[in-house]
């Protein structure tokens, strides 16, 4: 310890006049919104937020920083003065709260305390002041309900409990129907549930109820809670939280006093008008704990007009100076209207684009303003199939059984049933079925896969099934408690007694939670309408939603950078890419093009024994390929389609062994073996693999087995030239997958380049076809400088990237333990859903600068499902990606949030003051 302690003259407390809304490092998000409020004139009860840094110094040395106890006490007393009373003043009490609040709002911080300053004296001389006990005890049951839970952690039901047996007691309902005897008495219960638990009296000094008050706030920044919420959400554990405290103002003192909460807009659809709750008599989270119905905010103008006159003004207010949406907590106390919190409000997917529009036609922003203020998400959100409540329609009337997590968004209808087997067996029968399981396992995989949807009643949204079924993309709602799942008796119960034996059909919706009884008909959402090019965003029938959309999506386009393609095997795919918006195909695989009946001129290819036998099956295979790629070309005419090699490992084009191997028994046993048949059985043995996924694929296949990739490359070749001959503009690109180093490509690519210009030579016409490379080896990204030689383009195949970066085989390991590492944290999100930026994406940015370094003009992309993922989209637009390429679906989002970044971008280089959320 230095005897010239520096803290001793750092500024930890600063009054609410002296801050305002930008300074959410310092003052939290909380206490920077009081102090632009007071900024803006609004009548905010005085008060002021010590700062982050002395939760910072707090949490480093492990006690209250030298000089903070004497600033807080300055403070205090400018409080006192302003105020006329004196905190612990036992004939006229001054009280405050104390509320948490750091830069982002997060679960597991401590919750506020209303009231401090109140003891067995002052609770006499706060009843004498206001001419009212009832109110004072009140306000004193309060405080002791309220810090014995959150600063003395003492159980919170404990106090409800007495709470609840007082009110049987007297016979009533309704917390407004104890009096202040009755109040008195409930304080005295209430501190002996102190006592009992903490050994000691509720604290009578309303300085040491502050302070501790204090701690408790710089405390919670540690709970467990919120330690794993910082980790998950990769927010640092520096940053530390504010504490504001606040003259307390009374909601609680009779009827013409009240607390509520209102919007500027419908945060549900956007909608202008009044939003809101309000309850009379009452403080603090009374209007959300829902202890009493609240009135919708418009019947404030019925109970008290001139504070609802007041109230709208101050709301447009803010909505003007915040620019967006505001959410507000405001008390009346005795006919006086008192600002408490405001902030910008969430929304719902479809608020958010309308109101980023109507501010746009406000005037408020502008339309780039309105691009950033959305986000790909939120987009995802519109898109999904839905299922149709509306009012008129079939499903009106369908009966919500019970509602969960919307664990991963969907509408998804089936029968019941318990447990994976008949998933599995029912589903192979043609049904489609719902997985219902208390909660998933490792072992429910095949069961999830077969299922249309899955519904658990146990577990959060790092569940097992959730884990599991976001990365199948398969509608899932979790941990929907009031079901009662019996898996035993195969049946399903609701709360209202209803039930769901195994084959009953539900329907369950990933996107709201909600599982309702029976078929519920599904509609396309109008913003898929729209993309598909059914619904014109300028016809009558468009609403304001989709006209929106188009507005935000035009400008997105217009400021974006990155190119977006779509991974797409077949024609319909093709089109639809291009009609959301896809500029070409950025992953074409070609394995499916192998499957079904072609699939014996692979075996004849792979039994082969001499060259005659290969060339046979080859030839046998060209003029199908040729007619897959002239399709494929076709619908993408005039922009580019990179085609994969093939790339699976041969075993997946043989019969399955154990089939095979009974087949071959039988025979045998009726003494009639099948030649090709046992030569199969041999080349299945021999092919197989103990690890596929980094065994005999890729251009390793190319390379091993003769002509195979020729085939293709002449396919390619003869399909682009026949297409020019007819007039048309395809421009192929052809891709080698799993390339590790440049030698395998350089032989590949010598191999191919031979092939087009003997195409060329034999249909007389000279086209273009890039040949590159998907990077999606450690050593491949590492090398990219040597293989950029060989290669006129990169793609990031980030699937791939990401399981052989980690050691990850993400079939096995999604099911196995990720919802065990998301629910400790190791990482916020599966890194097969959002690149994980430091270390796959660092290979990416390896691989992008060492390839231009070496060819200037490389084409790079990525081909992973990352490049639909919004933060990845983020990422690889930093890196200087040319395009990212994702399923035909997502092209959307990719488009918006290529839009985003770019602006995003230009913010920060302009240095103006970002307001980039
Ligand atoms: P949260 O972050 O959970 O909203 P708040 O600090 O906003 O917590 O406070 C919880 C409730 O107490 C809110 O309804 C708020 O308006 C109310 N409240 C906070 N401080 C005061 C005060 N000084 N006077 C009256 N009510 C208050
Ligand atoms: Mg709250
Ligand atoms: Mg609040």
């Amino acid at each position: 310890m230095t005897t010239t302690d520096p803290a001793q003259t750092t500024k930890y407390v600063f009054d609410f006049s002296e801050g305002d809304k930008d300074q959410k490092d310092l003052l939290g998000g909380k206490g920077a919104n009081l102090a632009e409020m007071v900024r803006l004139g609004l009548p905010v009860p005085p008060g002021f937020t010590i700062s982050t840094g002395a939760c910072r110094a707090y949490l480093e040395a492990g006690t209250v920083p030298a000089g903070l106890d004497d600033q807080v006490a300055a403070h205090l007393a400018t409080l006192e003065e302003t105020r006329g009373k004196k905190l612990g003043d036992p004939d006229d009490p001054l009280l405050v709260s104390v509320r948490s609040g750091a830069k982002f709002s997060m679960p597991g911080m401590m919750e506020t305390v209303l009231n401090i300053g109140l003891n067995d004296a002052s609770v006499h001389g706060l009843a004498a002041q206001s001419d009212n006990p009832r109110f004072a005890w009140d306000s004193y049951r309060r405080l002791i309900q309220m810090f014995g839970k959150t600063v003395q952690h003492i159980d919170g039901e404990r106090f409800e409990h007495a709470l609840e047996e007082l009110k049987e007691r007297k016979g009533v309902h309704g917390d407004l129907d104890l009096d202040a005897a009755d109040l008195e008495e409930l304080v005295g219960a209430f501190r002996e549930i102190v006592r009992e638990h903490t050994g000691s009296d509720f604290p009578q000094d309303p300085r040491e109820q502050l302070a501790a008050a204090i701690d408790a706030v710089f405390s919670s920044w540690n709970s467990d809670r919120a330690v794993l919420y910082r980790r998950q959400e990769r927010i640092p554990n520096e940053l530390g939280t504010a504490v504001n405290v606040v003259a307390m103002v009374f909601g609680n003192t009779g009827p013409d006093s009240g607390t509520g909460v209102c919007f500027t807009r419908d945060p549900a659809t956007g909608a202008q008008g009044v939003y809101g709750d309000y309850l009379q008599n009452a403080q603090g989270e009374d209007v959300v704990a829902g202890i009493r119905n609240t009135v919708p905010l418009a019947q404030l103008e019925e109970i008290d007009k001139v504070s609802y006159d007041e109230l709208l003004r101050i709301m447009a207010l803010l909505e003007g100076h915040y620019r967006d949406l505001c959410d507000i907590e405001f008390t009346i106390e005795r006919g006086t209207l008192w600002m408490l919190q405001t902030r910008v409000g969430k929304r719902t997917a479809a608020a958010a684009f309308r109101i980023a529009t109507q501010l746009v036609d406000e005037g408020l922003i502008d339309a780039d303003e309105a691009v950033r203020r959305v986000s790909g998400a939120q987009l995802v959100q519109l898109m999904f199939p839905r299922f149709d409540t509306s009012p008129g329609s079939a499903g009106e009337k369908a009966q919500v059984l019970g509602r969960g997590m919307s664990a991963s968004p969907g509408a998804a209808v089936g029968k019941a049933v318990f447990d994976s087997y008949t998933a599995v067996k029912w589903s192979r029968s043609g049904e489609k079925v719902i997985l219902v399981r208390r909660e998933t396992n490792p072992d429910d995989l095949n069961g999830m896969i077969a299922a249309e949807g899955i519904l658990t009643s146990r577990g959060g949204k790092t569940s097992h099934a959730a884990v599991v079924a976001r990365g199948m993309g398969k509608t899932c709602v979790c941990g929907a408690e009031e079901l009662n799942v019996d898996t035993k008796r195969r049946r399903l119960t609701a709360p209202d007694g209803t039930v769901i034996d195994e084959g009953d059909v539900i329907s369950v919706d990933g996107s709201s939670g909600l599982v309702y009884a029976g078929e519920v008909p599904v509609m396309a959402p109008p913003v898929v309408e729209y993309f598909e090019g059914a619904l014109d965003a300028d016809a009558a029938e468009a609403d304001d939603l989709v006209r929106a959309v188009d507005r935000v999506m035009a400008r997105a386009d217009e400021v974006r950078r990155l190119r977006v393609r779509a991974n797409a095997d077949t024609v319909a795919d093709a089109e639809r890419a291009r009609r959301f918006g896809g500029e070409g195909i950025g992953l074409c695989r070609t394995e499916h093009m192998f499957l079904g009946e072609r699939r014996q001129h692979v075996e004849r290819l792979i039994l082969a024994e001499d060259d005659e036998a290969r060339a046979q099956a080859l030839d046998a295979l060209l003029p199908l390929q040729r007619w897959d790629f002239l399709q494929i070309l076709t619908a993408m005419d005039g922009l580019p389609t990179t085609i994969r090699l093939l790339d699976p490992p041969l075993h997946e084009f043989l019969p399955n062994i154990t089939e095979l191997s009974v087949r071959v028994a039988l025979a045998e046993s009726r003494g009639e073996a099948n030649e090709n048949d046992l030569r199969l059985m041999q080349a299945v043995h021999s092919l197989h693999e103990q690890n596929p996924m980094l065994g005999l694929r890729g251009v390793r296949l190319g390379l091993v087995v003769p002509g195979l990739f020729d085939l293709q490359v002449r396919a390619i070749a003869e399909a682009t030239a026949q297409l020019i001959k007819m007039g048309r503009d395809p421009q192929p690109e052809i891709m080698i997958p799993l390339v590790g180093s440049v030698q395998e490509l350089e032989i590949i690519r010598a191999d191919s380049l031979k092939v087009l210009a003997e195409v060329a030579e034999q249909t007389g016409v000279d086209f273009p076809a890039l040949i590159g490379t998907m990077i999606e080896l450690p050593r491949a990204a590492m090398t990219a400088g040597q293989i950029a030689e060989a290669a006129e383009f990169f793609s990031f195949g980030t699937n791939d990237l990401t399981q052989t970066t980690w050691g990850f085989s993400r079939d096995d390991v999604e099911a196995a333990f990720f919802s065990t590492y998301l629910e400790m944290g190791i990482f916020g999100v599966s890194p097969f859903e959002t690149l994980d930026v430091e270390g796959v994406g660092e290979l990416v940015k390896i691989g992008t600068e060492r390839g231009r370094a070496t060819r200037p003009d490389l084409k790079v992309g990525v081909c992973g499902e990352h490049g639909g993922d919004p933060d990845s989209v983020h990422f690889f637009h930093k890196v200087g990606l040319d395009y990212v390429s994702c399923s035909p679906f997502r092209i959307p989002v990719a488009r918006l949030e290529a839009g985003r970044v770019a602006l995003v971008d230009q913010l920060a280089e302009g240095g103006a003051g970002a307001d980039s959320r």
